[in-house]
């Protein structure tokens, strides 16, 4: 049987064959398996993790406490496929949309680009291309999950509400009720992401997704009606911006790895 996991910062998606999705929180992965391997018998195990990930192997996540892991030295039975949950989530948007020039821009707990060129998906030297999340913005008065203090994550992101919410030790959990300050921030945030994406990938679609967006899907209009004050505009010329259709996305894509 085929088993299909998506590793997200908050949380673990998972589905059997057709099975239906069942989500669970804060779970670990290496349980999850065992658990599961009791039940079925599963040959084949494909799986988004939101972090980086090399030759099927996890290597590191800045918003998950994991460290170096090889499943298969755990399960030598199952035969793993693994990448990024970007990288899978742009699989699955390139096929919905039929393009092969698309980039995906998820804002979820963090902010993470997957990009398709020409058909491919772009990886860079170690698969770690579109780490759009760590690219230097602002500086803030705390640290990114990486270490640096100056990430656009810190400012555009789902846990950037949570941790200006702590430093300024008030309770707003939603964008709306952040100090308008912020707010611009985290607006300016979300058109400096999506242009730089726009300039380095020139897609044909760009595709909007993650729990932020989700809740907030204003925010796909706002790009639409500002994004040529930040981006080259030559790119925006046939440029199609559009929220996700799908639910699930990294889930999905995991399966066409
Ligand atoms: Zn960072």
């Amino acid at each position: 049987m085929n088993l299909y996991i998506d590793r997200g910062a908050t949380y673990i998606r998972y589905q059997i064959e057709n099975g239906n999705i069942i989500t669970i929180e804060e779970s670990d992965i290496v349980s999850l398996i065992r658990e599961l391997t009791v039940k079925y018998n599963i040959k084949r195990a494909y799986i988004s993790f939101a972090g980086e990930v090399r030759d099927n192997i996890i290597i590191y996540a800045p918003n998950i406490d994991i460290e170096r892991l090889d499943l298969s030295s755990y399960f030598p039975d199952i035969q793993f496929k693994i990448d990024n949950d970007l990288n899978c989530a742009v699989l699955a948007e390139a096929k919905y949309w039929s393009s092969r020039d698309i980039v995906a821009l998820y804002i979820g707990t963090g902010i993470g680009a997957g990009a398709i060129s020409s058909g491919d998906i772009v990886r860079g030297f170690s698969n770690l291309a579109g780490e759009i999340g760590h690219i230097p913005f602002k500086k803030a008065p705390f640290a990114c999950g990486c270490g640096k203090d100056n990430c656009i994550e810190l400012f555009t992101s789902g846990s950037a509400i949570k941790k200006w919410a702590d430093y300024l030790n008030q309770d707003f959990k939603r964008l709306e009720d952040m100090p308008q300050e912020i707010y611009s921030e985290f607006l300016e945030g979300v058109l400096y992401a999506s242009a730089t994406l726009i300039s380095l990938f020139n897609p044909q679609i760009l595709v909007l997704g993650g729990g932020v967006i989700e809740k907030n899907s204003f925010l796909v209009e706002y790009i639409k009606q500002n994004i040529d004050r930040y981006a080259y505009n030559p790119n925006l010329k046939d440029l199609k911006i559009v929220q996700t259709k799908l639910k699930d996305a990294p889930l999905k894509g995991a399966k066409f790895l």
